[in-house]
């Protein structure tokens, strides 16, 4: 590797294919009701750019169900939505179009089964991200329980009932070494706690954290295009700096000062699985008349998850 001013992109990084799928899913909703008002509930992902272009093109965008008009049109995000909102949506006679991605919804269905049975589950997440909520918010059974865990300090607080019947799901968008020393931690504490072999962190952010962690190594600085409330950015910023490398969350190159690149020679370029690939081309026309005229790619991407429409579209 040459040490001119070099850009590492690396590789997969940027949309995947939840993401890609709850965008498509709104601009269908929007040809299909054109002249009517559409409505989605939250940021249908985390990506400023994205909410921005769907509000031009006269998306409304909610934070709670109860703004939108009796018998409207509503797109649920990508993160996915509790119980207490499809029973609302029902309420309020809402024409729904779930964009909630398959990965999370196939978390719901396992805490939905484990609610039926009463048995309790830890799970391991933010609080307050949309997915930890709606995830939550499958649970029902008010004689089993589900405990909320960011850490394994947090499993102090945690009062199980039966430990024999415990189980973990996890947030998707997580630090895949950071969930693994907690699910490691729960083990100890309960060793006969039931769950998947790993965590329920999907492939497209255990392939972005790997990629990021591999260009950390070689780059000066590691650039993360992604917007500041999406988790899986995040974490890639965090999963480079762990790596040992200097790095940013920029929502566009527009967030950059010359200041931090000055005397970089390689800077490397991820995106979140929310951030569209243009504001990547934008960053790298930047960073190409700054003078970064060599350009490399570090990984390959094969990734080839796709997911079907929800019927009707
Ligand atoms: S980051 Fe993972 S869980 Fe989230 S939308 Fe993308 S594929 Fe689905």
């Amino acid at each position: 590797m040459s040490d001119t001013k070099t850009i590492l992109l690396a590789n997969p990084r940027g949309f995947c294919a939840g993401v890609s799928r709850a965008i498509e899913i709104v601009n269908r909703v929007l040809n299909k009701y054109q002249g009517q008002k559409i409505y989605v509930l939250h940021e249908v992902v985390h990506n400023k750019h994205v909410v921005m272009d769907l509000m031009s093109k006269g998306v409304i965008f909610v934070e709670d169900i109860n703004e939108i008009p009796q018998g409207s049109i509503v797109v649920f995000s990508a993160h996915g939505v509790s119980d207490d909102v499809l029973v609302r949506a029902k309420e309020r006679s809402l024409a729904v179009f779930d964009a909630t991605c398959p990965i999370v919804e196939k978390v719901h269905r396992k805490v939905r089964k484990l609610s039926e049975l009463g048995e309790e589950i830890i799970m391991i997440g933010h609080k307050g991200h949309q997915e930890v909520e709606g995830t939550l918010g499958q649970y029902l059974n008010p004689n089993g329980g589900m405990y909320l865990v960011t850490n394994a300090q947090d499993l102090s607080h945690v009062q199980v009932k039966d430990p024999n019947k415990l189980h973990f799901v996890t947030q998707t968008t997580l630090s895949v070494d950071e969930t693994k020393q907690c699910i490691d931690e729960i083990k100890k504490l309960y060793p006969n706690i039931h769950g998947p072999k790993g965590p329920d962190i999907c492939y497209a952010t255990q392939n972005r954290q790997s990629a990021v962690k591999n260009v950390a190594k070689i780059a000066d600085i590691v650039l993360v295009v992604g917007s500041k409330n999406s988790s899986n950015s995040n974490r890639l910023k965090e999963v480079a700096i762990g790596a040992g490398c200097e790095a940013y969350l920029i929502d566009d190159y527009q967030d950059l000062s010359d200041d931090i690149i000055e005397g970089k020679n390689k800077i490397a370029i991820t995106g979140g699985a929310s951030a569209p690939e243009y504001l990547i081309d934008d960053l790298i026309e930047y960073l190409i008349n700054k003078g970064y005229k060599n350009i490399e790619e570090i990984g390959t991407s094969s990734e080839k998850q796709n997911f079907l429409m929800p019927k009707g579209l």
